[in-house]
C-alpha cells in the first residue's frame, strides 16, 4: 500500500497543495461499451447499454440522470459488487470488469453510500482503522497513527476519535466514512448520493469538506447525484445519462477554477452550465415519465 499524504501531515509537513498527491497519475477508469441486463425470472431489464466513459486519473466526475437510468448499476460494476453483461472496465489499464469476470471488490475502489455504513458499536477511530487492520495491511498502531492524522487533517475530527457514530450528526458520520475510505489509499472513491438526505446548510458544509479532501488527495471520484448544483460545484465533468437503458447522453465540462467556492454558484459560467444540464436531464426525465417510470431528476 502506498503512503497516504497524511503521512507527511503526521510528520508535521502540514497541509499539501492540490495536484501534488501520493498516487498522482493513478485512478484512470476506462468504461468501454458496458452493458448490463438484469434477468430475474426472465424479466430482462436492460439497465445499461453501450455505456462508455473515460475518467482521467484524479478526475472528479458527477453522474446525473433520471431515476432508474442505471447510475447505481454502473457504480456497482465499478465497485466490483456486480458483473456486467457486455463491454469492459479497466482501472489504470488493468481489467476490472469484463464478460465472465467474477465481480471483485477491492480496497482500491471504496464506496460511500447515502445511508452510511459505520459500525455503530465501534468508536470513530476503530471504524477508520477497521479496514487496513482487518486486511492486515497495517498494524493496529500504524493504522491508529494514520487514522489520527487523517482525522486531525480533516478539520480537527481527532477530537471525536473516541466517540460512537450514534452520537454524531449525519454530516459528521459521512465525513468519518470518507476518511475511513481514504485510509485504504484507494485509487477511486465511489460516492452514491452521499448527501442526499441532508438539509441545504449541512449539504453545503459537506460540499466544502469534500472539496477540501479532493484538493488534498486528488483521488478519482465517481459521484452520483440528483442535484445539478452539487454536480457542477464539485465535479470537473458532469455526465448526463439517458433514461433506461442507460448510456451517456452528454458530458458537460465544468471549467470553473479550483479551489472551488460556494459563491461560484452565482457566476455566469455556472448558470450557463446549469442551463445545459437542466435541459439534458429534464429531456431524459420526461421520456422516463412518459414511459411510466418515476421522475426524480
Ligand atoms: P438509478 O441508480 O439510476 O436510479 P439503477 O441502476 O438502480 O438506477 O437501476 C437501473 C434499472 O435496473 C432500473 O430499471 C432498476 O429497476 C433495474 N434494476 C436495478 N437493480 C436490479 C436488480 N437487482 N434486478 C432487476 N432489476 C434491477
Amino acid at each position: 500500500m502506498g503512503s497516504l499524504r497524511s503521512d507527511r501531515e503526521a510528520q508535521g509537513a502540514g497541509r499539501e497543495r492540490p495536484g501534488a498527491t501520493a498516487g498522482a497519475g493513478e485512478g484512470q477508469l476506462s468504461i468501454r461499451a458496458v452493458g448490463k441486463i438484469y434477468d430475474p425470472d426472465g424479466a430482462h431489464v436492460v439497465a445499461l447499454d453501450e455505456c462508455s466513459l473515460e475518467i482521467a486519473p484524479g478526475g472528479f466526475v458527477a453522474v446525473v440522470g433520471p431515476s432508474g437510468c442505471g447510475k447505481s448499476t454502473l457504480l456497482n460494476v465499478l465497485a466490483g459488487f456486480d458483473h456486467l453483461t457486455s463491454g469492459e472496465v479497466t482501472l489504470d489499464g488493468q481489467p476490472l470488469a469484463g464478460i465472465g469476470r467474477v465481480p471483485d471488490p477491492g480496497p482500491d475502489r471504496v464506496v460511500v453510500f447515502q445511508n452510511g455504513a459505520l459500525f455503530p458499536w465501534f468508536t470513530v477511530l476503530d471504524n477508520v482503522t477497521y479496514g487496513p487492520v482487518r486486511q492486515r495491511v497495517l498494524s493496529r498502531a500504524e493504522a491508529r497513527e494514520r487514522a489520527m492524522a487523517l482525522l486531525a487533517g480533516a478539520g480537527d475530527l481527532d477530537r471525536i476519535a473516541d466517540t460512537y457514530p450514534g452520537r454524531l450528526s449525519s454530516g459528521m458520520q459521512r465525513r468519518v466514512e470518507i476518511l475511513r475510505a481514504l485510509i485504504n489509499n484507494p485509487k477511486v472513491l465511489l460516492l452514491d448520493e452521499p448527501f442526499r438526505a441532508m438539509d441545504t446548510v449541512s449539504k453545503s458544509t459537506m460540499h466544502q469538506h469534500l472539496l477540501d479532501i479532493y484538493d488534498r488527495f486528488r483521488k478519482t471520484i465517481f459521484f452520483i447525484t440528483h442535484d445539478l448544483d452539487e454536480a457542477i460545484l464539485l465535479a470537473d465533468k458532469v455526465v448526463v445519462m439517458t433514461t433506461r437503458p442507460g448510456t451517456i447522453k452528454m458530458t458537460i465540462e465544468v471549467d470553473l477554477p479550483r479551489p472551488r467556492r460556494r459563491d461560484m454558484a452565482t457566476s455566469n459560467t455556472f448558470l450557463e452550465l446549469k442551463r445545459q444540464a437542466i435541459a439534458a436531464v429534464h429531456g431524459e426525465a420526461r421520456k422516463a415519465f412518459e414511459r411510466g417510470e418515476r421522475e426524480l431528476a
